[in-house]
């Protein structure tokens, strides 16, 4: 029925250059989203418009679903596109879209013309009440109604005719690229997959790193944070996940530090590891998955003692967040039901039964003195043994 869409984007700061390395990303996201869909695709934009359009047959549900998941898109108008030629050509396509696109007849509509070519014979006021004088002498049981339609009908003369009444909404946001590119701490919990959806949001590419401790954790766990990077692709697009492994350092932690420190300072050597790549990579940032008071390890004070050790930024965007509004994120997202799998992680394993949660950054200092002799050459290791996947959205579920 369609074989086109009209992409509306928010236009709120974007102009002047910015305005086009906005529509670019937007145009290059839309393409990479549109990859796994069955169809052909031409996208083009035009005047702050970004059209898809569809040459010959194609799967409209994915297509819809696609581009439902490009930040940046604030609707999808499914859309009619043809020749703009004259009025009766206007007014058949007008009476042919109504039949097609609203089989029940028993509607209330109101027609919005908008006229870039100001050459055309009629003006945008004339054309609204000659359409729709048209549409009711060819569907007598519609009716105008010009405070609250059911149908807004959009008819736009540009380069060409579009007709359009329908609209998708999409997730809001900046097209990814726009915004440089971080690393998120990646964990097979339901917090951070959030995080690090919400930051891609914002247009920012991102990277993921996960620490994982074998035999300690499984290759089960291992598999859920892959299969959660896979879902927070199908919206940031490719995640390039590093997967280090941390079984030494925190056995190395267990063996020479007070265990109500253990999860801050594995933590700490977590965030150190993390920025080592993120500098690598050329990321502007962290991102992890913590929200204030959620955990031992997330009381401002245990935060602090985490932050200390980077230099870089770290964002956390579910900071305020209730685990509640958390997880229905995480269900709209859909990574909620791969989040609650009841592997082990590697913070677990080695948990304290009374851990700190008032740190004092000078003790976990000294603690920290006491790994002096082999940790260097063991975060090292770590480092160079990462395993690297270049993890891409599976399939258009
Ligand atoms: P999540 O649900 O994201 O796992 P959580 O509530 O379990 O979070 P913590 O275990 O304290 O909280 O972890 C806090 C943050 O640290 C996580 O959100 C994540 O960003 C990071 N993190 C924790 N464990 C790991 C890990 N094994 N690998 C990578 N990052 C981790
Ligand atoms: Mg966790």
């Amino acid at each position: 029925m369609f074989q086109a869409f009209l992409i509306k984007y928010g236009e709120i700061g974007i102009k002047g250059k910015n305005r086009y390395l906005f529509e670019d990303a937007l145009v290059h996201q839309i393409k990479l989203a549109l990859q796994p869909v069955e169809g052909n695709f031409v996208i083009s934009t035009e005047r702050g418009r970004v059209y898809v359009e569809a040459k010959g047959a194609f799967d409209y549900d994915d297509a819809v679903l696609a581009l439902s998941r490009v930040f940046g898109i604030i609707a999808i108008c499914p859309m009619w596109q043809v020749e703009l030629t004259d009025y009766p050509h206007i007014e058949q396509a007008v009476i042919d879209y109504m039949d097609e696109v609203y089989p029940d007849k028993n509607k209330s509509f109101k027609v919005f013309t908008k006229r870039a070519d100001k050459e055309f014979p009629m003006n945008s006021q004339e054309i609204n009440v000659a359409l729709g004088d048209a549409i009711l002498d060819a569907y007598p049981e519609m009716h105008v109604d010009v405070h609250n339609p059911e149908i807004s009908l959009n008819v736009e003369l540009r380069t060409k005719l579009n007709i359009y009444s329908e609209s998708i909404p999409g997730p809001g946001g900046m097209p990814v690229g726009t915004a440089g590119k971080a690393m998120l701490l990646l964990s097979g919990g339901i917090d951070s997959p959030v995080a690090g959806y919400m930051i891609a949001k914002r247009g920012v590419v991102i990277e993921a790193v996960y620490f994982h401790a074998p035999p300690y954790t499984s290759e089960r766990a291992k598999q859920k944070v892959i299969d959660l990077a896979k879902i927070v692709a199908r919206y940031s697009g490719p995640i390039r996940l590093h997967i280090v492994n941390f079984t030494d350092i925190q056995l190395y932690i267990y063996d020479c530090c007070p265990h109500d420190e253990l999860t801050i300072i594995m933590r700490r050597y977590m965030m150190r590891i993390a920025e080592h790549f993120a500098k690598q990579d050329a990321c502007l940032g962290l991102i992890t998955g913590e929200s204030i008071g959620q955990v031992a390890s997330q009381t401002m004070k245990s935060l602090a003692a985490t932050n200390e050790v980077c230099t870089m930024p770290v964002y956390r965007p579910l900071i305020a967040f209730d685990k509640n509004d958390i997880v229905s994120i995480a269900e709209r997202i859909d990574t909620f039901e791969t989040s609650i799998l009841p592997y082990e992680d590697c913070c677990t394993i080695f948990v304290a039964k009374h851990p700190v949660t008032k740190p004092n950054v000078g003790a976990i200092k000294r603690s920290e003195k006491k790994l002096d002799e082999k940790i260097d050459e063991m975060v090292e290791t770590a480092v160079s043994t990462a395993e690297i996947l270049e993890i891409e959205a599976d399939r258009l579920v």
